[in-house]
């Protein structure tokens, strides 16, 4: 299959190092005890909601030194049409849940916060691609809402190669392509990678250039979610008449 015409330019007409439409909303379930965002990535949309800290429910898990970050990753049972959806506590849930978990965790500052528990919530509405990386620029924003202290926003985004060419921010058709896909996440201030997954193998010279691609992707993704983060608390002050 051509991923790529010869114009340069992709299925849904972007280009190779192009990101999809990033859009994201704060506060999308407003009467709920905790802070919820959405994040899209084209079609790809997902909802995050962030509930803590919080006592612990299973004091057998509660630490006195740190918190204790709990997160599900779930998808809608509408969320990805006709395709395979296995029901929920599939091992790709599980695996996903656990991967964003400890990405959040390596930004998270639980030792300020012990004998506490956090809650994060992600779900996919809509699935076109690379769903765990909306999921954390989702749980970001609502963790950043929920004014939890991080070391830095943590962000996410996947770049793959197809026909020769690396592409960043796969979609659905690009992903099922068979070539590897590389999701990264990305403390963006403090430069440090906090989530490194790639599912094929990859030459040390391709890989380089798909990581870097990533990196560019997380970095705008940055970008976006300071602007909504910034907006939001002028929106707050405006209401206050600061
Ligand atoms: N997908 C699907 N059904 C499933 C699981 C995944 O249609 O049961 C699609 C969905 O669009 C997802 C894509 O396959 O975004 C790639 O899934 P992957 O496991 O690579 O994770 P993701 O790229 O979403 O982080």
């Amino acid at each position: 299959m051509e991923y790529v015409n010869p114009e340069g330019l992709r299925l849904d007409g972007r280009r190779p190092l192009e990101m999809r439409q990033l859009r994201a909303e704060l506060g999308v379930i407003p009467k709920a005890d905790g802070c919820s965002a959405v994040f899209e990535m084209g079609n790809t949309k997902v909802i995050a909601a962030v509930y803590g800290p919080r006592e612990v429910q299973n004091r057998s898990q509660q630490s006195n030194d740190q918190a204790l970050i709990r997160c599900e990753y779930s998808m809608a049972s509408f969320s990805v049409g006709d395709r395979m959806r296995k029901p929920k506590g599939d091992r790709r849930s599980t695996e996903i849940s656990l991967v964003i978990r400890q990405t959040m965790e390596a930004s998270i500052l639980t030792h300020l916060m012990p004998r506490s528990q956090i809650d994060i919530f992600v779900q996919v509405l809509q699935a076109d691609g690379g769903t765990r990386s909306a999921c954390i620029n989702a749980a970001t924003l609502a963790i950043a809402d929920a004014g939890i202290p991080m070391r830095d926003l943590v962000t996410s985004c996947a770049a793959g190669y197809l026909n020769g060419k690396p592409l960043l921010d796969l979609s659905y058709v690009e992903d099922s392509g068979g070539g590897p896909d590389v999701t990264l996440g990305l403390l963006p201030k403090l430069d440090e990678v906090t989530l490194l997954q790639m599912d094929s193998k990859l030459e040390i010279e391709t890989f380089e250039s798909v990581m870097q691609l990533a990196m560019e992707g997380c970095r705008a993704v940055a970008n976006y979610i300071r602007q909504i983060l910034l907006s939001n608390t002028k929106k707050l002050e405006s209401r206050r008449g600061v």
